[in-house]
């Protein structure tokens, strides 16, 4: 179809839904006390719907109330929120979610696993349907943002659309994620991919993941009926805190968000000798702590050696025995490697680890690689990349393509459905800190995209 045909489809679905909508309204006095001058105006004239949805727009102010609001539940002496999953903040925060959800005239459920689903109805229910949202559980001592402006941006944007009596084709669910921080438990419980043996894993809050579903109102037997099948989704869109400095360092609005990055992660072990450190020559030494740091030195150099945005850290080192006086005979450190292409990660460990038998061979030691996780790149829809940098631009906001470094319950809905991403600037690129901060003006730009994002999908039809 071209786009012209996706309008006229549009026209004529909003033409007829509008009239419901406005039935309703009349039985409603909340609806009825915010229909606006639009409303109005779409009752005798459909075309003003589909017009005037492009020029429609949340409520920046009661956003940032929202938000406000939110910060209470687990706030921290620091400023920030410490919200665990499973924690008595969690639970209170996410009654308030459901308060908020209801006004917004979500029809709302919580699914066997804890996700929070606000369904909202379409025009056509055979419409598969779209998917927006995020999380609103925190780190220990994280900020006031990550999770929480995508979660009650998406409720905004449901809050918008019931108050302009706009009704969209597909219908609609806005889904709060729970435990994102502690494993993206809500959404991999979406995919199918949590295991039993996970669930008696203990999460941050103390409580096991199983006891955790259940005490946030979900019901840990019945997780297989939380599972979506492949393709039964038309796509997701999750609005979030970039959580790094590129956009307000370049002084960009928003980001396309490319994909997530996949991350690899070794457990690395240098074999030398530990022996006397007064008695042993210097050229008789098997010594694995030297051996590392060649090695970590040459992670940086491979990880730099090629153009792109891949990144590969060094984070956490091990010397054993661990005294002075003693050789080390035996290091115990981690190897990251982070890019959209997996293959790319792939390449760099070769390179990393013929460097390794270098190293090895002149330090007299033995490296071994243990793989200990792998997350596969998860690349947003190319399409709705598209949406969403011409609804920024509509808006007069400039934006810029971008990886995510961090994971987001965005890569398990990537396994079912096409997904977009939206980022807004965090000031200092800071995140999981009570210093995170996002501004009020570009919040409110983030939840307009992702209003016109949703729009404009659901006229492009799946
Ligand atoms: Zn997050």
């Amino acid at each position: 179809m071209n786009r012209r045909q996706f309008n006229l489809g549009f026209l004529g679905a909003a033409g007829a839904t509008t009239f419901r909508s406005l039935r309703t309204i009349v039985t409603e006095p909340r609806a009825k006390a915010t229909g606006s001058y639009l409303d109005q105006r779409s009752f005798n004239d459909p075309v003003a719907t589909a017009r005037g949805s492009e020029t429609v727009r949340v409520n920046g102010a009661r956003l940032n109330e929202h938000l406000a609001a939110l910060a209470e539940f687990g706030k921290n002496p620091q400023g920030g929120v410490s919200r665990l999953a499973y924690s008595e903040a969690d639970a209170r925060g996410r009654e308030y979610v459901i308060g908020l959800m209801r006004v917004a005239k979500l029809d709302v459920s919580i699914d066997p696993a804890g996700n929070l689903i606000g369904v909202r109805a379409g025009s056509d229910d055979k419409l598969k349907p779209i998917l927006f949202g995020s999380h609103i559980d925190s780190v220990p001592e994280g900020g006031n943002y990550d999770g929480d402006v995508g979660s009650l941006g998406a409720i905004e944007v449901a809050q918008t659309l019931a108050e302009k009596n706009i009704v969209t084709q597909h219908p609609l669910e806005v889904v709060i994620f729970q435990n994102e921080e502690g494993g993206l438990i809500g959404s991999r419980a979406m995919d199918g991919e949590l295991t039993e043996r996970e669930l008696d894993l203990v999460s941050r809050s103390g409580k096991t993941i199983r006891e955790g579903i259940k005490f946030i109102g979900g019901d840990p037997t019945k997780l297989a009926t939380v599972k979506r099948a492949k393709g039964s989704i038309a796509a997701y869109l999750e609005l979030h805190v970039e959580q790094g400095g590129i956009l307000e360092k370049e002084r960009i609005d928003i980001g396309v968000v490319e994909g997530i990055v996949g991350i690899n992660w070794w457990d690395v072990t240098i074999e030398g000798f530990a022996n006397h450190a007064g008695t042993t020559p210097m050229n008789q030494r098997q010594d694995a702590l030297l051996a590392a740091a060649k090695f970590i030195e040459a992670v940086n150099r491979v990880v730099n050696s090629i153009p792109g945005r891949q990144v590969g850290t060094v984070g956490r080192i091990q010397a054993l025995p661990g005294a002075p006086n003693v050789i080390p005979g035996k290091v115990i450190l981690s190897l990251e490697l982070r890019d959209l292409d997996a293959a790319k990660i792939q390449m760099l460990y070769q390179k990393i680890r013929t460097e390794a038998d270098q190293i090895a061979q002149a330090s007299k030691v033995k490296f071994d690689f243990k793989e200990i996780n792998v997350n596969i790149p998860a690349p947003t829809d190319p399409r709705i990349r598209s949406l969403i940098d011409q609804s920024a631009k509509d808006l007069g906001l400039t934006t810029r393509q971008m990886p995510s470094g961090a994971g987001h319950d965005a890569q398990d809905m990537a396994r079912l459905a096409p997904v977009g991403m939206i980022f807004i600037p965090s000031i200092g690129g800071i995140s999981h800190s009570p210093k995170e901060f996002s501004k009020p003006s570009d919040i409110e730009n983030g939840a307009n995209v992702l209003l016109q994002s949703l729009l404009k999908l659901d006229r492009a039809g799946q």
